[in-house]
């Protein structure tokens, strides 16, 4: 039996393709962590890509550089992803604790940025000074059940 190049890199581009989707879904592979078979999905996506785009005559090395910029690219993407979501569960954090402070009766101050961190504000009220801290994923509330200034009116 003999077959051409084209024959096989065909086939091979539509197993890819299927390994993509099949990463992506995941019910094959439930023992897969699913970041990283979402990220392999991902890199396998960018290394079909660029392959594609590689001029005739290329050397082997350079080749061989489209895997590992598909990994960069593809861990870059992740990264920024995992900014988005982290972002996004802050605020919802922010948010929550605002709805609290208010409903209890406490006035807060601006958020401020926890020093060499992005991901961590904390406020506290201006009328009893007391305090909260929030992270993306986590939240201490030291506000006292109904604030001083409301006991002292
Ligand atoms: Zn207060």
């Amino acid at each position: 039996m003999t077959k051409s190049i084209e024959t096989e890199l065909k086939h091979l581009k539509t197993a890819v393709r299927y390994l993509i989707g099949l990463l992506e879904e995941g019910s094959l592979v439930p023992r897969y962590d699913v970041s990283t078979r979402r990220e392999i999905a991902v890199v396998l996506q960018h290394l079909l890509h660029k392959v594609e785009g590689l001029p005739e005559g290329v050397p082997d090395n350079l080749v061989m550089g489209t895997a590992v910029r598909a990994l960069v690219e593809a861990a870059a993407e992740h990264d920024a992803a995992t900014r988005q979501e982290q972002t996004a569960a802050l605020e919802r954090q922010m948010c929550e604790a605002e709805a609290w402070a208010s409903i209890h009766g406490h006035q807060l101050e601006p958020w401020e940025q926890v020093t060499g961190s992005s991901m961590e504000y904390q406020t506290s009220c201006e009328a009893c000074g007391g305090f909260i801290y929030v992270s993306h994923n986590s939240n201490y509330n030291l506000l006292l059940e109904t604030c001083e200034r409301i006991k002292q009116e």
